[in-house]
């Protein structure tokens, strides 16, 4: 008995359909609103997200804000007072 192994597996090797890149690139020109780090996360290297708690409190324009509460309370105090802060408006929304 001849172990003739013919799996003849049809691959379709369809080619690289041919996207239609348009020669125009996506217009630059609308408002791109692009969010520098809040004074916080600038200041202490974080990545500012875009639901950042810090940003309201500290915006870019104001480091100072920032500075002279990070060297009274500390940074991760700040981060947790407002977290708690936070927690406390939703709760209170939630109760009115
Ligand atoms: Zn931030």
């Amino acid at each position: 008995m001849g172990s003739s192994s013919d799996t003849a597996y049809t691959v379709a090797t369809a080619p690289p359909s041919p996207t239609p890149t348009s020669s125009s690139p996506p217009a630059a020109t609308m408002t791109t609103v692009v969010l520098s780090p809040c004074a916080a996360c600038k200041i202490l290297r974080r990545r500012c997200v875009d639901r950042c708690l810090l940003a309201p409190y500290f915006p870019p324009t104001e480091p100072h804000k920032f500075t002279t509460a990070h060297r009274v309370f500390g940074a991760s105090n700040i981060i947790k007072l407002l977290q708690a802060r936070c927690r406390r408006r939703a709760l209170s929304v939630y109760l009115n």
